[in-house]
């Protein structure tokens, strides 16, 4: 089961969230069919999207965009809460780019991104959207996150986002976000540097067996972690017939008429779970009819 924990490092002032992913990351590639590289890229920001959710502090949901200049164009990702723990989900606009390995072995998401920036919108408890966009550091995802952090934030931290794949599933996936909080002295903010470049590669933890707090530990190991909370994390969808239909009715009267004139049916398939909402034309013309005269519901 994939999962997350919250832990804090040298007597609170380092936070760590670290998280598995590899069933949410598998689930997103078999729904939108997505190539090894494609689905490194999108399983990298889902997991960064699954470890800024758990610490949303009064937000709803956190969503994370990536738009670049390489084959990719878009890759988008949420979390939110769900349940118990964190729903995921997200996709990307061209799920079958595929490029050659980098010359180090690793998938070449840099490549596939290219350039341009990375938005980060955090939905607050009653609503209200906010959001930051930094400009990409390197396209790897979890650089560009932690140049979100630095740029929009203030915080230095350390990210590590990792995804192994093959041409035929997921292999494993997870990461680890680390962020120095106010207050940490000189020695942590050395001891974090020094962590975080002997931490072995997130995907050979997992792969080898490691949850969520080895990964806290194969981090903060000198650091003494504590862990806080454990949240079950699940690729889940927020897409509804009812948020379907008023997406029709938002079409406005001219092409809700013409559709209606030409019985048109209407297939609605939602980019982030992939499913498809089947509208015949008589519900098509219902729509229409109610036009104007039934309120649309705030979006949720
Ligand atoms: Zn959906």
């Amino acid at each position: 089961m994939d999962h997350l924990v919250t832990a804090t490092a040298a007597e609170g002032t380092v936070r760590i969230r670290a998280a598995v992913t590899t069933r949410l990351v598998a689930e997103a590639r078999d729904r939108h069919d997505c190539a090894p590289t494609a689905s490194a890229a999108l399983g990298r920001l889902m997991t960064a999207a699954a470890l800024m959710g758990s610490g949303l502090k009064g937000a709803r949901r956190v969503a994370l965009q990536v738009a670049g200049d390489g084959p990719l164009r878009n890759v988008v990702a949420e979390a939110f809460e769900s349940g118990e723990g964190i729903g995921v989900r997200g996709y990307a606009l061209h799920p079958d780019v595929d490029l050659p390995l980098a010359h180090n072995g690793k998938f070449n998401v840099s490549g596939a991104v290219g350039r341009g920036v990375l938005q980060v919108t955090r939905t607050l408890e009653n609503g209200q959207p906010y959001t930051g966009i930094v400009e990409l550091t390197s396209g790897e995802i979890g650089d560009d996150i932690a140049g979100y952090y630095a740029s929009s934030e203030q915080t230095p931290s350390v990210v590590a986002l990792g995804v192994l794949a093959s041409p035929k599933g997921i292999l494993a996936a997870g990461g680890v976000i680390a962020e120095l909080m106010p207050g940490a002295r000189e020695h942590t903010i050395d001891a974090l540097a020094d962590a975080a470049a002997k931490l072995p590669p997130v995907t050979a933890l997992v792969r080898a067996g490691a949850d969520a707090p080895a990964l806290v530990r194969a981090l903060a190991a000198n650091m003494e972690p504590k862990l806080l909370q454990r949240l079950p994390l699940r690729f889940a969808c927020r897409c509804s017939r009812q948020k379907v239909e008023l997406a029709i009715r938002s079409l406005g009267a001219a092409t809700l008429g013409e559709m209606v004139r030409e019985h048109r049916s209407q297939d609605v398939t939602c980019d982030y779970c992939g499913r498809v909402y089947e509208l015949t034309s008589d519900e098509v013309a219902t729509l229409a009819s109610s036009d104007g005269r039934t309120r649309p519901r705030p979006q949720g």
